[in-house]
C-alpha cells in the first residue's frame, strides 16, 4: 500500500469517533517522513479535547505507517504543533471514568480542617444548581461520607460492579462501606492504589457532570494513584488560617503541581467566628492566611467558610447544611463556592457547553 493510502486508512479508523462529536480530520500533507493534519469541525480549536484527539491519531497513523517519525497538527491560528506520543509518561494509564464528565479532587494538606465538610456541602450545592454529582469518599484514614450524609449501607453489587448509595441526590461511595468502623487503617501504598482504581472504575457511577473526590490528607499514595488512574479537572485544597494547617495546604498544593494535576484554589475553612448573640468577629485561627498563600501561589482563594455551630451540627448529623436549611446564609456561601467552581471549570475546558466533546474521551480507542 503507498503510504497516502496507510495514512488515510488510518485517519478514516478514528474518524467515526470525531464525527460523533460533530469534528473531523483533514490530512493537509504528506512530506516525507512527517504527515501534517488539521481537525476540523467542532474538534477544531477545542482545547481540552485536541491533545486526546491529536494524540489518538497519532497512535492510528504509527499503527498504520510506522516509517511515519513525526505528526503536525495545523492549528486553527495555521501554526504548527507537533504532537508528542504518551507513551512511557507516568500519565499515560489514564482512563476517563465511563460517564462521568468532571473530576474535581478535594484536598488537604492535614486532617481535621473540615475538608470532608467542604467536598459533602461543595457537592450537594452542584447538585442544587441542577448538576448531577457523584461523591467519592476516597479518605483512607477517617471516611466520613457515611456520617455525613446519613448512609448506613451501599445496595448489593450488580455483576462485579459496586453500586453507589443515593442520599440527598448524590451517588455516592465510601471506603467506609468497606472497612469496620473501629479498626484502625494501615494501608501499603499497592493497597491504596488498588483501592481507589476500584472506586474509580469498578463502580457503576452512571452518567455524571461531576465527580468529587474527598481526598485523604496529606501527600501520599492516593494522591499519586488518583493523577496516575484519571485525569482529574481540577483539585481544590482546604485549609484552616493557622500557620500549622498553611504549612501542609502549602506542600499539598505543590504536590498536585507536581502530579499534573491543576490546583482550582483554596478553600479557607474555620476562617472565622461570627458571635450569634454580639455578632463580633473573632478570626480564632489567626487570618488571611488563605489568601496570602493563595497570592503566594499564584492561585484563588475560592471561599471563605465561617466556623460554625450549624455548619458542624447539620454535618455531624447527617443532614449538611446546604440541604437541610436551604435558605441560609451558610448555604448561601457553598451556594457561591459551588458558583465560583462550576464557573472556573467549564470557563476551563469550552468545549463543555458547545460540542460535548468530552464524550469522546470516554470512547475507548480501538486502534491497529
Ligand atoms: P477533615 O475531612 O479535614 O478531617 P471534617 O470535615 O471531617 O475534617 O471536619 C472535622 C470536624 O470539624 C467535623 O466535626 C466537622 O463537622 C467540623 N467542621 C468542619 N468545618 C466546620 C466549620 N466550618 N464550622 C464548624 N465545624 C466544622
Amino acid at each position: 500500500m503507498i503510504i497516502q493510502d496507510k495514512i488515510l486508512k488510518a485517519l478514516d479508523s478514528v474518524r467515526p469517533i470525531l464525527q460523533k462529536d460533530g469534528g473531523d480530520v483533514e490530512l493537509v500533507e504528506i512530506d516525507n517522513k512527517k504527515v501534517k493534519v488539521k481537525l476540523t469541525g467542532a474538534c477544531q480549536g477545542c482545547r481540552s479535547a485536541t491533545v486526546t484527539l491529536s494524540r489518538a491519531v497519532l497512535k492510528a497513523i504509527q499503527a498504520e505507517a510506522p516509517e511515519i517519525e513525526e505528526l503536525i497538527e495545523i492549528l486553527p491560528d495555521g501554526s504548527e504543533k507537533k504532537i508528542e506520543s504518551d507513551a512511557g509518561s507516568p500519565w499515560a494509564g489514564q482512563k476517563r471514568i465511563d460517564g462521568v464528565k468532571l473530576i474535581i479532587a478535594v484536598a488537604s494538606g492535614k486532617g481535621g480542617v473540615g475538608k470532608s465538610t467542604i467536598a459533602v456541602n461543595l457537592a450537594l450545592a452542584l447538585k442544587a444548581k441542577g448538576l448531577a454529582v457523584g461523591l467519592l469518599d476516597a479518605d483512607i484514614y477517617g471516611p466520613s461520607a457515611p456520617t455525613m450524609l446519613g448512609i448506613k449501607e451501599l445496595p448489593p453489587p450488580q455483576s462485579n460492579q459496586i453500586i453507589p448509595a443515593h442520599s440527598h441526590g448524590l451517588s455516592v461511595v465510601s471506603i467506609g462501606f468497606f472497612v469496620a468502623a473501629d479498626s484502625p487503617m494501615i494501608w501499603r501504598g499497592p493497597m491504596v492504589m488498588k483501592a481507589i482504581k476500584q472506586f474509580l472504575h469498578d463502580v457503576k457511577w452512571g452518567e455524571l457532570d461531576c465527580l468529587i473526590v474527598d481526598m485523604p490528607p496529606g501527600t501520599g499514595d492516593a494522591q499519586l494513584s488518583l493523577a496516575q488512574l484519571v485525569p482529574v479537572d481540577a483539585a481544590i485544597i482546604v485549609t484552616t488560617p493557622s500557620d500549622v494547617a498553611l504549612v501542609d495546604a502549602r506542600r499539598g498544593l505543590k504536590m498536585f503541581e507536581k502530579v499534573n494535576i491543576r490546583v482550582m484554589g483554596i478553600v479557607e475553612n474555620m476562617s472565622y467566628f461570627q458571635c450569634p448573640h454580639c455578632d463580633e468577629r473573632t478570626n480564632i485561627f489567626s487570618s488571611g492566611g488563605g489568601q496570602k498563600i493563595a497570592d503566594d501561589l499564584n492561585a484563588t482563594l475560592l471561599a471563605e467558610i465561617p466556623l460554625d455551630s450549624l455548619i458542624r451540627s447539620s454535618t455531624d448529623s447527617g443532614d449538611p447544611v446546604v440541604s437541610s436549611s436551604v435558605d441560609s446564609p451558610q448555604t448561601q456561601l457553598f451556594t457561591d463556592l459551588a458558583d465560583t467552581v462550576w464557573q472556573d471549570i467549564t470557563k476551563k475546558i469550552p468545549s463543555w457547553d458547545k460540542f460535548g466533546c468530552h464524550d469522546f474521551m470516554q470512547v475507548p480507542m480501538k486502534v491497529g
